[in-house]
């Protein structure tokens, strides 16, 4: 998988909020190529997100049998509307 160029940005940001928590290269990889086809804007709210202020989110959630890993099934948001998201879903967009 190609890593994106904002690819060291995010595993540092990653690093100082979630200390404990080990990502995958592939997790961060992920979230910064969808990052960067999406321009950089929040697939919910549709405004800019700053590089130290995205969250992976599944589409269709993981609760209602979402695939987890599927890149069909993943956008990048804003880390406050994944939280304010849940686990809701249009029952549309996502996959299976
Ligand atoms: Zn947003």
């Amino acid at each position: 998988m190609a890593v994106g160029k904002y690819y060291e940005a995010q595993r540092q940001y990653l690093r100082e909020i979630k200390p404990n928590v080990v990502f995958s290269t592939r997790k961060i990889a992920t979230r910064t190529k969808l990052a960067e086809e999406q321009d950089w804007i929040c697939s919910i709210c549709g405004n800019p997100m700053a590089h130290d202020d995205v969250s992976l989110d599944h589409i269709r959630p993981l609760c209602q049998g979402g695939d987890a890993f599927d890149e069909r099934n993943l956008q990048v948001v804003h880390p406050i509307c994944n939280a304010n998201k849940g686990g809701s879903w249009d029952g549309k967009r996502g996959y299976p």
